[in-house]
């Protein structure tokens, strides 16, 4: 047993409760849905919280960005910086970064996610720490962000989803149970129509808009982003085809209400899909041919169909 189990075993969690409560870095729990469940009085005073009301962090963010105050997001648009910052979590369980708070105090936060989605968020007061080389570190992360995400739906681009799908294969492949896992591969349909009738930049809207209403919906593990033109991949671990087919339905037949001066124009658009589950024994770029079979298979027979 090592020291810190004897430690928890022998003395009372109630500890460490007090300790978390009176420490200054700032600590606090979110649910799979980003609820915040619990929070010290320093994260509460950093993050301008009421730890008695309910909060979402996307509501926490929001709010400090209109105010002004809290954490320092660079953005003239929130709700995009908001739905990109969600995207980008899916998959990882663990991941550190360094932000600044507004009136110049830097904090380095981690993030660990349970197997249940549930995060743990963790930051320490850095701000006299290796200051000199911070611009380069800042502009180097940014950098990498911008690699890593498509710019026009702010959704991961194909280079993230490939790395994290691959990286998520290998470590999977060793468990000794697989379990069940999914990917779709959904292409909007008829799309050059809309772009033809309506314009490019109604189609870029269109592009858009799909995105973000997926992004609402996805669960914390889930990852989704743009590979294509028109086409994107959608992840879901621990799923079965048909629960994941299901999900996909929900997004069919959304409509696009594009601000085309006084005409109050609707755009209703479709996407086609196919879904296969993931092999264990195969690589990952299989099961993408496979699920885009299904997809032109889907294609083939109609469109405005999942296939699995
Ligand atoms: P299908 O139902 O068979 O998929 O038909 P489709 O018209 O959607 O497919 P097709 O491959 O014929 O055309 C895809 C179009 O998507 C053509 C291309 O100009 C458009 N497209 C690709 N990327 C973008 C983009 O970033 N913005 C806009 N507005 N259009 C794009
Ligand atoms: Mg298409
Ligand atoms: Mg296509």
């Amino acid at each position: 047993m090592s020291t810190i189990e004897r430690f928890l075993r022998q003395r009372n969690w109630n500890i460490l409760s007090e300790l978390i409560f009176h420490s200054e870095d700032l600590i606090a729990v979110f649910d799979m849905n980003y609820r915040l469940l619990l929070a010290n009085p320093a994260y509460c005073q950093a993050y301008y919280c009421d730890p008695n009301t309910e909060n979402h962090w996307q509501d926490i963010m929001r709010l400090n960005y209109e105010q002004k105050r809290g954490p320092v997001v660079e953005t003239d648009d929130i709700e995009a910086w908001l739905m990109e910052a969600l995207a980008r979590r899916a998959v990882l369980k663990y991941r550190s970064f360094e932000a600044e708070l507004h009136g110049g105090k830097w904090i380095w936060i981690t993030e660990t996610v349970s197997p249940e989605g549930v995060t743990l968020f963790y930051a320490t007061d850095i701000s006299t720490v290796r200051t000199s080389s911070r611009k380069l570190r800042l502009e180097r992360d940014a950098a990498r962000r911008a690699s890593w995400t498509d710019p026009l739906t702010g959704v991961p681009n194909r280079r993230y989803i490939m790395d994290r799908l691959e990286e998520w294969h290998e470590k999977q492949s060793c468990q000794a149970e697989f379990g069940e896992h999914v990917l779709a591969v959904v292409d909007l349909d008829k799309f050059k129509r809309i772009n033809d009738l309506y314009g490019h930049d109604v189609g870029d809207e269109v592009l858009c808009s799909f995105s973000q209403n997926v992004v609402k919906h996805i669960r914390p593990f889930d990852l989704f982003g743009r590979i294509g033109g028109e086409e994107f991949l959608f992840f879901m671990p621990n799923c079965s085809p048909a629960i994941a087919r299901h999900r996909l339905s929900m997004f069919q037949s959304m409509a696009l209400n594009p601000k085309q001066g006084s005409k109050n124009l609707s755009i209703v658009y479709t996407f086609s899909g196919g879904v296969v589950s993931i092999c264990k024994d195969e690589d990952i770029h299989y099961s993408i041919r496979e699920a885009d079979r299904l997809l032109y298979r889907a294609k083939a027979e109609g469109r405005v169909r999942i296939l699995c």
